[in-house]
Formats: structure tokens, C-alpha cells, sequence
């Protein structure tokens, strides 16, 4: 029966330090908003972030469009303004930014949905906080009198902050699809039923070059610093034809050229990943797929490499973190250690990746320098590249206290993962990694390049 009401979902602006397109999607909002336009409500989607919606480009300067060209793989800049950087970051010398559309051509694009009932937001990572805030004032200068509703990560792990920040806001705290679906009801007073999980949403953006999907919830490591089991704490996975389905309906009526899985633990359990493997590889799907969220090095056997070879995987993402085994074992619940990871690198290697990059996680408990650049030599030598991440304290892990400002979660702030690295050694490491990729076919020795890393 059709519903009475006209949602607007929204993907909010993002505020930071840096921001880059790599095929990322609001897949929660996604999955709600599927749901909710199956239930029969009116739904309109106001991706701020969708650098491929062809009234965005009509409103820019050539000089924009160029700056927000695909690049790689689809990937690519989003428009951005530097803005006021909020007290707390005073010390940090970089510029601080709000990524997405202009807010006069998103105005424009508004122009003609006319009323709108309620308005969904949702949030991501939990000091884009101030994005959201942008947003919501934004929107209320041209829908006074919607009820807005905001959900998403930073709602569910920052319950006590978003209700202090966004006081006249309906918040969802809740990260359960079941859950979410019956606050929401309770909400818009309307029953909203659901039997499965859609991504039909993807066909209302005009333009879609890229699509992400999730084939799971959760991960069955228990690593300390992450937020996933905090998020899902049990780990549930999706029906392999079903995902096929998902991925066949958006490729055939879109035509996106790639695709990400978003999962946590792709490859777990092996069985069925590789069952999901085989299945793509039948469905002759002309798509390039990448996996941004690392695979697991441990589940990565002769065919499982092979597999993924064959199903066009392009980018291959390893999360190694240090090669220090103490604190693999400790800290990272044993999810890797050095004879697995050489071993998926040996497999990977025989199945035809030649480009395979390694996480290295800078800034958590003890990591001085040294021990990281011990990391780059290991992984150097066996040519293989390098991609720092910066390591950021998770509100709900024993590394962040309550009541703390969820803006210090920001990668980019060091004093509460470690001062040892500290804001200027983490650029000169992160530009170092850098200048190690590039020389990845030369035979310079490790401890030659070394003299770039304090220049
Ligand atoms: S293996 Fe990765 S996703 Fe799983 S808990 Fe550890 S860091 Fe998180």
C-alpha cells in the first residue's frame, strides 16, 4: 500500500583534513532507504557526495570539473572549501575542509522536490560531526518545518554527544537494520516491515560509475583498537546468490565500470567466499573490483588467490599492521603473523597480482619511528606497497575515555594515540612509504633511501 509520506534521505557533507573518493557509498543509508521506497513512501536521495551526478557537473567551471575527473579506477577528488578549523585542531598545520557539493547548486537541485515530511541524515565517521551540522543548518533554510532524523555510526558510538549537539533532532541510536526500522517507525508513525536486505536505492542515483556492497556484518577477529565487533558484535553473513542478485540488477540497469565489497572479512568464511568467488567469475561480470577495507592474508590460499585473479580483483589490500609479532598476537587477536602474510603474498604473487598493498598502522601504543621504519624495510625488500594509516582512537574501545570530543578520534591527532610519532614524524613517515613505492623497481637499498626520510 503506498505510504503517505515524502522522505528526503540525505548523505551529509564531510568535514576533514583530507578526503578521497575511493568508491565509497552510504550503504546504510542505502539499505534503509531501499526499504523504505519498496514500503511505498515517496523517497528522494540528496547524495552530497555523489561526484558523478551529471546536474552537479552542468553547474560547475570547467576548472571543477577537472578537479573532480575520475581518476584510477573511478575513484577521484570530491569538490571542497577550507573552512574555519574548529579550536581543538588549532595545532594541526593542515587545512581544514568541508568535501561535497556546493551548497547553491544542491539548493538548485532541491528546487523542485517541493514538501518533504522528514528528513533522514545519516553519519559516518565520528568527527565528521561538524559536517553534519553544516548539513542539517542548511537544510532548514529551505525545509523549516521537516522532521529531521539523524542515524549512523556516529549516532550509535557517540550516542551522549549527537543528543547533546543535535538537541531539536530525532535521533536513531541503533545500528540493528530492525532495530533502526522500528525506532524510524515510531518516528514517522507508520508500521515499516522488511524481509530482506536491498540496495535499490542505487537506481535512483542518474549516474553510477561506481557501487559498494556489503556480503556481511561484522568480523570474526576481535583486534582492541576496532570498531567492528563494538558495531556488530555478532558476525552474520549474506546468501552468495543473493548477492549475486544485488550485484547482477545494479550492473545490468547502471553499467558502473567498478565495484567495491565494503566487507570487514571478505574472505571469512573461506568456504563461502570462494563459493562467492566462483559465482562471479560464472557471471562473466565486465567490472573491476576492489576490496578498500583489506582481506585477510590468512584465508588467502593458492586457490583463493586464484580466484580472485579470476573474478577481476584490481586492488588488493592487505592489513598487515607491523610486523612486530608480540603485539600482532596481543593486539590483533592473532589475525596474521609473518609466515601466513608471506604465504598470501606468495599465492597472490602466483595468481598474476603484481601490485599488492600493505597496511601499516602508525600511532597506536609503543610505536616509535624505528619500529615502524622496520616494518617499511620488511615489506620494501619484498617489494611490496606501502599504505600508512594513521591510527585513530574508536569512542567504546579501552583507547578512548567518555566524554572526550569525538573530534579527537580524527586520524590526523595524535595526543591520544602517540605523542613518540607524533603530527610531523607521521608526514615524513606517510611521504617516506611513499618515495619506497616509487622505488619499489629500482635496487636502491633500503638504508640508502633512508636519507630521504628526515630531508
Ligand atoms: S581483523 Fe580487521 S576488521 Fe577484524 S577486528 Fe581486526 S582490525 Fe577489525
Amino acid at each position: 500500500m503506498k505510504k503517505k509520506y515524502k522522505i528526503l534521505l540525505v548523505n551529509p557533507w564531510v568535514t576533514d583534513f583530507s578526503l578521497y573518493d575511493f568508491w565509497v557509498k552510504p550503504l546504510g543509508l542505502l539499505i534503509i532507504g531501499s526499504i523504505l521506497k519498496k514500503e511505498g513512501f515517496e523517497i528522494y536521495l540528496l547524495d552530497l557526495l555523489d561526484r558523478h551526478n551529471p546536474f552537479l557537473i552542468e553547474h560547475l567551471s570547467e576548472k571543477e570539473r577537472r578537479k573532480i575527473r575520475d581518476k584510477k579506477f573511478s575513484t577521484g577528488k570530491f569538490l571542497s572549501r577550507e573552512i574555519k578549523k574548529p579550536e581543538i585542531y588549532k595545532n594541526i598545520k593542515r587545512k581544514y575542509r568541508i568535501y561535497g557539493w556546493y551548497p547553491e547548486i544542491a539548493k538548485k537541485y532541491l528546487k523542485n522536490v517541493g514538501k518533504i515530511d522528514f528528513i533522514l541524515v545519516t553519519s559516518g565517521m565520528t568527527y565528521w560531526y561538524p559536517g553534519i551540522i553544516e548539513t542539517i543548518k542548511f537544510l532548514k533554510k529551505i525545509y523549516p518545518d521537516s522532521t529531521y532524523i539523524l542515524g549512523g555510526r556516529y549516532v550509535f558510538l557517540c550516542q551522549a554527544h549527537a543528543e547533546k549537539t543535535f538537541e531539536d533532532i530525532y535521533l536513531i541510536p541503533e545500528i540493528k537494520i530492525s532495530e533502526i526500522l522500528k525506532k524510524l517507525g515510531s518516528i514517522i508513525r507508520e508500521g515499516i516491515e522488511y524481509s530482506s536486505i536491498s540496495f535499490d536505492l542505487y537506481f535512483d542515483y542518474p549516474v553510477l560509475r561506481h557501487f559498494a556492497l556489503i556480503t556481511s556484518f561484522g568480523c570474526p577477529f576481535k583486534c582492541v583498537y576496532c570498531a567492528s565487533n563494538i558495531l556488530f558484535p555478532e558476525f552474520k553473513t549474506f546468501d552468495n546468490d543473493y548477492v549475486i542478485e544485488l550485484i547482477e540488477r545494479v550492473y545490468n540497469s547502471k553499467f558502473p565500470l567498478d565495484f567495491a565489497f565494503y566487507d570487514d572479512a571478505l574472505l571469512y568464511p573461506p568456504e563461502r567466499a570462494k563459493e562467492l568467488l566462483r559465482k562471479i567469475i560464472e557471471k562473466k561480470f565486465n567490472l573491476r573490483i576492489h576490496v578498500p577495507n583489506a582481506i585477510h592474508a590468512r584465508y588467502i590460499d593458492e586457490e583463493m588467490a586464484m580466484l580472485l585473479k579470476k573474478a577481476n580483483f584490481k586492488t588488493i589490500r592487505i592489513g598487515l599492521e607491523t610486523i612486530d609479532e608480540e603485539k600482532l598476537n596481543k593486539e590483533w587477536s592473532k589475525k596474521i603473523n609473518l609466515e601466513i602474510f608471506e604465504r598470501a603474498i606468495f599465492n597472490l604473487r602466483k595468481a598474476g597480482f603484481e601490485e599488492i598493498g600493505v597496511y601499516v598502522l602508525i600511532g597506536t601504543k609503543n610505536d616509535t619511528p624505528d619500529s615502524i621504519l622496520r616494518t617499511y624495510e620488511y615489506l620494501y625488500k619484498k617489494r611490496i606497497r606501502i599504505y600508512p594509516a594513521q591510527f585513530s582512537p574508536v569512542p567504546g574501545t579501552c583507547f578512548f575515555g567518555k566524554n572526550k570530543d569525538p573530534l579527537l578520534t580524527n586520524k590526523s591527532i595524535y595526543p591520544l594515540g602517540n605523542p613518540e610519532i607524533g603530527f610531523e614524524n607521521y608526514e615524513k613517515l606517510k611521504n617516506f612509504a611513499k618515495i619506497l613505492n616509487r622505488n619499489l623497481d629500482s635496487s636502491y637499498p633500503f638504508k640508502e633511501l633512508l636519507k630521504f626520510l628526515y630531508k
